[in-house]
């Protein structure tokens, strides 16, 4: 007799909503988590009264969010309160000068026309495109199954309009960009986007190209932090009977004739269970806590041949005044083309990049009660590659984001670097050290078009029995909205086949 009917590998937003969905399903559900709170990248910590986020700094595209908690017999913003940003972004060029989009469409519409009018009548054939896509493939790609090619079958079937969207696999975000603008401006101001998915424009999938619209139906920040979405999960699901155990870090799953039969943690301890859910990095978990040994040849080889998503540094920065922002996210990062070059000059020289490349939270703006009065909250997103070429990111990480701040004082925050009270920083190495997530990836594996949906690791394993996987390495990807989609597609499959 198992000890328990299914134990869930790590409390990200992947795991835990699959967990409470799997309560809710009546079943006696164990949460092993490594670290000491909910959330991994969509989490939330506490430093001299200031609330910094972990990674993920917004919400969008909320529909799979908002199914899920429905399946739960509750409704998301009666969890969480959900604050709307608006503008939905400000850029920020090298002259201090700004383009602040605002969440109207025909607001954005003026601001490009004001920059290149022809632009400005594109920016509405853009929207109607992505708008149309929006409707087709919110449900019948993002919250089903693609774990084969009858489940894609199924999906065109059910919904023959998302085939219209195809060639946005044969392309890429730049195209697609450069296909609906000609002014470099506008192109600059709209290409920042392929980085949600850790990549630049020139090698994002075309269909990445919806962002810039999807922002437009809503991004929020949810009032107490990011971590408020995994801990509703949390508490509905505690009220479901959920076991959640902080602290206990998994080493192995346990396996037997193909059969995932429970979990080995780090202190030794054995716990049996008839499902095994997991939402750590599936390369992780297959070649490691599985072992190569249990998988047949053709899956070794298939996930020794995926290559883990970009990483990051985060500076954490708390400062006694109001910064002189415009909105909850500013971005300075160069035109296009530069953005292309960093990827090939920088990131996989291992170099750390001259120029500040980077994205600006200010959750203070929206909720701020997240610092102390008077005080603000900046979390500042750069790149950076997780292998440093001669040099180490603990010796390196002070004197860069010092830096940093310094050139961000000169032209985009003013006066910043006189105001900062506390500077926590997370290199690409500490992301991983805290989250065990390998190489720093902060959207699981690659999201390039041969990782994506079949082609990704299958939600339901198809080499280990009662093996699910969750989070952004599986369908459909890294994102908050995604990796909750994904708990809710293995929730779903686990109810279809495990009676
Ligand atoms: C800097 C940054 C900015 C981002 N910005 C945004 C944004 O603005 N909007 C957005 O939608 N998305 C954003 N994302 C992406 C989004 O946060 C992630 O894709 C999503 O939260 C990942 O969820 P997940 O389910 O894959 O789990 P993860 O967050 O990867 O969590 C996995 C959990 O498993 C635990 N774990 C790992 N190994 C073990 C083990 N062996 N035993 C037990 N537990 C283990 C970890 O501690 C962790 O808690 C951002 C990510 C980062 C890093």
């Amino acid at each position: 007799m198992a000890d328990y009917d299914v134990i869930v590998i790590g409390a990200g937003n992947g795991g835990i909503s699959c967990a409470a969905l799997l309560a809710k399903q009546g079943r006696k559900v164990l949460v092993l988590e490594q670290s000491d709170r909910v959330g991994g990248c969509c989490s939330t910590f506490v430093k001299d009264g200031y609330h910094f986020d972990v990674g993920a700094s917004i919400v969008e595209v909320i529909y799979p969010i908002e199914l899920a908690f429905k399946m739960l017999g509750t409704e998301f913003q009666k969890e969480v309160e959900l604050i709307p940003c608006d503008p939905i972004y400000s850029y920020i060029f090298r002259d201090g000068s700004r383009v602040n989009y605002p969440l109207s469409l025909e607001g954005t519409a003026e601001v490009i026309g004001k920059l290149n009018e022809a632009d400005g009548k594109q920016w509405y054939k853009l929207a109607d495109y992505f708008a149309e896509m929006m409707k087709q493939t919110i449900e019948a790609f993002f919250t089903s199954p693609a774990n084969n090619m009858v489940d894609m079958l199924k999906m065109v079937a059910k919904n023959p309009g998302i085939l219209k969207f195809l060639p946005l696999f044969a392309t890429s975000y730049q195209d697609v960009i450069k296909k609906y603008f000609k002014d470099e401006v506008v192109q600059q101001t709209m290409s920042f986007q392929s980085f949600y998915c850790g990549l630049p424009p020139e090698l994002a999938p075309g269909f990445i190209a919806l962002i810039p619209y999807s922002e437009h139906e809503g991004i929020y920040y949810p009032r107490g932090g990011m971590i408020q979405i995994p801990e509703a999960f949390r508490r509905i699901g505690e009220s479901l009977g959920m076991e959640l155990r902080f602290n206990a870090k998994v080493d192995k799953v346990l396996v037997r004739n193909r059969r995932a039969e429970g979990v080995r943690l780090a202190d030794g301890t054995e716990i049996t269970s008839k499902l095994v859910v997991s939402n750590v990095n599936a390369k992780k978990l297959y070649l490691e806590y599985i072992g190569e040994e249990h998988l047949p040849w053709i899956n070794r080889v298939g996930m020794k041949s995926y290559e883990v998503s970009m990483s990051c540094m985060m500076m954490y920065v708390g400062c006694d005044y109001r910064p002189p922002l415009e909105a909850h996210h500013s971005l300075t990062i160069g035109p296009l083309q530069m953005m292309n070059d960093f990827w090939y000059n920088e990131y996989k020289n291992g170099q750390i990049p001259e120029d500040v490349y980077g994205l600006i939270c200010w959750p203070t703006e929206s909720d701020p009660a997240l610092a102390p009065e008077g005080h603000h909250v900046l979390n500042i997103m750069g790149m950076g590659p997780y292998r440093l070429q001669g040099q180490s990111w603990d010796e390196e990480k002070m004197r860069v984001a010092e830096k940093f701040i310094n050139e961000l004082s000169k032209f985009a925050i003013p006066d910043l670097k006189d105001h900062v009270t506390v500077l926590e920083v997370s290199t690409p190495v500490d992301f991983e050290r805290r989250l065990l997530s390998p190489g720093g990836a902060i959207y699981g594996l690659q999201m390039d078009i041969p990782a994506q949906a079949v082609f990704r690791p299958a939600s339901r394993s198809k080499c280990i029995k009662g093996l699910y996987l969750t989070g952004a390495s599986t369908h459909p990807g890294g994102g908050v909205p995604s990796t909750i989609a994904s708990g809710l597609i293995a929730s779903t499959l686990i109810e279809k086949y495990e009676k």
